[in-house]
């Protein structure tokens, strides 16, 4: 099997789309989020069809879809979809991003220069050190790049180019879907399974070179709901009791070492309060929840409420309630049923000539709520690194690397027994 990634139409691409300004906005409560989303929506479905894809459609939240049907007299081969997210994070802006290519890269500090207090070293990247002698791409120093997750549009697109102009690549029919407002959490709100018509899906939203995710947080949001007893301050001796400062003695008693973002890494989960909200009657503090398991995710509830109880016990005439909220749970439960997603993944890394690096993810993607929606789906690097930040880049041969393993992985799906 012979082809070779266009690298210069995979970087023009690139270029190309991060220059749309895709920002989700998270106070947002329409769908998709933001409207000049559609804008890159509308663009990549100009270009589906350009190139040929058949089925090639975007609706009014903002989702593409487009298919390449089957070039294989195998009847029995899964439909594969890849998925990547057209919208930006909502933590910096995106506004107006002039991407820029350095190549080579050799290794030197790079002065953004929009803002030349914006510098990327090597030394806070060592990543950096992969890419010495090849191309990379930044931002100009005043927003995001956006690789996040157009470097994944960008490589789904070109790989898609390389099956339609290389036909002796057998493979069976593959489904493409680009989705809006991922960075809000709402990435697979309005998506239509039934129409995307796949049995197995990758998403590409990952960082280095040959890692692939097939496990993701279990979250869950909690809420401590302090309730006070309200009186008139003026004549509140001995009665009255504040859920303000109710909740400040919880958020004191948190662990200061440990059972925190701050604090953990790897495979620790941890609670994290996101918000206070309150008046003296009443205060509720939010809190995100994150394990790897189930358990883990049931113990650190049970030890919130027990530092909640302890605390409040001490404030006589207080109460307070605990409420949990599912968000999105751990898609290897459901991954570890469709081995072969993950291991068809692992020899396209391979046949691409990497290292295959598994890695749990310390957060969810579309791919956590995909899994338990019916689509198992696993995440792939597309070479993003610094995401969410002005200091955000991109090694171009990593995604040159992305698109060679989507097209080595429809041909694996094919020639499988
Ligand atoms: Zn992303």
């Amino acid at each position: 099997m012979q082809f070779t990634i266009d690298q210069q139409a995979l970087t023009d691409r690139f270029m190309r789309y991060v220059q749309i300004d895709t920002q989700s906005d998270p106070q947002s409560t329409t769908n998709p989020s933001t409207e000049k989303q559609k804008n890159l929506s509308r663009l990549l479905c100009a270009e589906l069809k350009q190139m040929g894809l058949e089925d090639v459609t975007t609706d009014d939240y903002g989702y593409v879809y487009a298919t390449i049907p089957s070039n294989t007299d195998r009847t029995d081969v899964p439909v594969i979809a890849f998925c990547s997210h057209v919208d930006t994070a909502p933590d910096c802006s995106g506004t107006g991003v002039k991407p820029i290519l350095h190549e080579p890269y050799d290794g030197s500090d790079i002065v953004l220069p929009d803002d030349s207090t914006q510098v990327l070293r090597l030394s806070a990247s060592p990543y950096l050190k992969q890419h010495i002698g090849s191309g990379i791409i930044t931002a100009s120093g005043t927003t995001l790049l956006g690789a996040d997750d157009k470097s994944g549009v960008a490589i789904i697109m070109q790989a898609m180019q390389t099956l339609l102009t290389h036909p002796a690549i057998k493979h069976g029919t593959i489904k493409v879907v680009f989705t809006p407002d991922e960075e809000v959490g709402r990435g697979t709100e309005k998506i239509d399974l039934q129409k995307l018509g796949a049995d197995v899906g990758y998403t590409l939203d990952g960082g280095e070179a040959g890692t692939l995710e097939d496990e993701s947080f279990s979250a869950d949001a909690a809420q401590i709901i302090v309730h006070g007893v309200s009186v008139h301050p003026g004549y509140a001796k001995g009665v009255l009791v504040n859920a303000i400062k109710v909740a400040g003695a919880i958020l004191d008693a948190l662990p200061k070492t440990g059972w925190s973002p701050e604090t953990t890494e790897g495979r620790e989960g941890f609670v994290h309060p996101v918000s206070v909200q309150g008046i003296s009657e009443k205060t509720t503090i939010g809190f995100i929840v994150r394990d790897f398991t189930n358990d883990g995710l049931r113990a650190h509830h049970e030890r919130l409420r027990a530092l909640a109880a302890s605390v409040v016990s001490q404030f006589p005439g207080a109460s307070f309630d605990y409420v949990e909220q599912e968000q999105y749970r751990n898609m290897k439960s459901v991954l570890d049923q469709h081995p072969k997603v993950k291991q068809l993944a692992q020899q396209a890394i391979e046949k691409a000539g990497l290292t295959v690096t598994c890695e749990p993810i310390r957060g969810g993607t579309d791919g956590s709520r995909l899994s338990f929606m019916g689509l198992p789906t696993l995440n792939l690097f597309t070479g993003m690194q610094n995401i969410h930040g002005k200091l955000e880049w991109v090694g171009v041969k990593d995604m040159v690397k992305a698109a060679e393993t989507i097209v080595y992985l429809c041909n694996l799906w094919e020639s499988e027994k």
